[in-house]
């Protein structure tokens, strides 16, 4: 077989994936992995990192580790992908391909929400946690309003671990009762999607810590000036503190190069991974199979899709069979507070998810943190 060039856009954990399951199966191929930062996070940490609890050290790996497998890693942000000539174009760079897997992920529509970049704080990259750790170290009591997006955004857990974080983080410093927590989420009840049993659970916890949640509701404006969150309908919320999950899309590259959709996202074969052009797949956070539109964006998803896009490009190159469909079954960790996390198991990517979920305990927060060096040492 001649030798062929996989090209991988995107190296966070879809990519590192993709490309680590590359390299092995097509050993006698070329694997060039692109990403625009030389630094990899893990994000299932941000919220720990916003709080204090775990260190920026920690949670981080220079990208160029790849390269010790093999894998060509190139610093540069994608530009623009032409699919019929099979070049993707990154800052003056050309990169020719025979099969090109995207794996960019999802960014936050920061101009969806006026007002929203001027007055907020977040926890969704790295400088944001750095940031919004910073402000809580001067933040003084007050209101702390956390808002949950409409549509599909990074993790859906995420908002309400922060909120339980925060309430202990406020709990330790002594000034909890200085402090009223609040999340408003479009969401019938919080994490509705998962099931009545995973629902109750996390809202149990909040009540339970005195975190009101507003459900039914989104912000569509901020007024920075006046600290005023207004609600689609409904009356403005004063907070001291706001923050708020941008709604995602897809990398606007993707858009202009004409793969992903008006909704912004990069619609894939369920059972392949593979996009309407023939030798493009695209996995994790930026890729939605065809035909369900709540697919959740999470590490146990990117994994599974990535393994199956490589074991596809692997078996075209190879002549062989092709490889088995993803399937994203797996456990998350959701903290709730107190050195605790709850542990929701079983097989997300069935409509509803089929799930169970585990009561609160120190167990699963230590696995949450096994799992981040698990991640930044397997992976990269
Ligand atoms: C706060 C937070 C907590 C989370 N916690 C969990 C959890 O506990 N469990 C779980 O399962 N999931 C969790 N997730 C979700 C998980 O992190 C994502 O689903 C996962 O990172 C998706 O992987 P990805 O490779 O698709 O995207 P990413 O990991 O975001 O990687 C995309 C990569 O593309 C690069 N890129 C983008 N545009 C360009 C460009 N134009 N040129 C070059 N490079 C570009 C970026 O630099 C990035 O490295 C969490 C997410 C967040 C934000």
């Amino acid at each position: 077989v001649p030798e062929r060039t996989v090209l991988v856009l995107g190296c966070g954990m879809a990519g590192a994936v993709a490309a680590r399951e590359l390299r092995r199966l097509l050993p006698d191929h070329r694997v060039v992995a692109i990403d625009r930062g030389a630094t990899a996070f893990y994000a299932p940490s941000f919220p720990a990192l916003a709080v204090g609890e775990t260190r920026a050290r920690s949670l981080q790996r220079p990208r160029a580790r790849l390269a010790r497998h093999g894998i060509e890693v190139v610093n540069a942000t994608v530009q623009h992908v032409d699919t019929a000539a099979r070049v993707v174009k990154a800052e003056g760079r050309e990169l020719r391909y025979d099969y090109l897997v995207v794996a960019l992920g999802a960014e936050a529509d920061n101009g969806a929400i006026p007002g929203v970049t001027e007055a907020t704080q977040g926890f969704y990259t790295f400088e944001a946690a750095e940031r919004l750790g910073a402000a809580l170290r001067y933040f003084a009591g007050g209101r702390v309003l956390i808002t949950v997006p409409e549509g599909r955004f990074r993790w859906p857990p995420a908002p309400y671990e922060m909120a339980m974080l925060l309430e202990q983080h406020f709990h330790v410093r002594k000034m909890r009762q200085k402090v009223e927590i609040g999340v408003v989420t479009p969401e019938p009840a919080p994490l509705a999607a998962l099931g009545e049993e995973t629902s109750d659970l996390i809202a149990g916890q909040l009540a339970h810590k005195g975190i009101e949640v507003n459900t039914g509701a989104t912000l569509a404006a901020v007024d920075p000036v006046r600290r005023l969150a207004h609600l689609a309908d409904g009356a403005p919320r004063e907070f001291d503190l706001l923050i708020a999950i941008r709604p995602h899309r897809a990398p606007p590259v993707l858009v202009e190069s004409g793969l992903a959709d008006d909704d912004g996202w990069v619609e894939v074969d369920p059972a392949t991974m593979e996009t309407g052009q023939e030798g493009v797949f695209a996995v994790g956070d930026a890729a939605l199979p065809r035909g369900d539109g709540h697919a959740f964006m999470s590490i146990t998803r990117a994994k599974a899709e990535a393994a199956a896009a490589a074991g596809q490009i692997a078996a075209r190159v190879r002549g062989a069979p092709p490889s088995a469909p993803p399937v994203d079954r797996g456990r998350w960790f959701i903290e709730v507070g107190a050195g605790a996390a709850v542990m929701v198991s079983g097989d997300f990517g069935a409509r509803p998810p089929r799930v169970q979920v585990a009561q609160p305990s120190i167990v699963w927060h230590w696995a949450k943190t096994a799992l981040e060096k698990y991640w930044l040492s397997r992976w990269w």
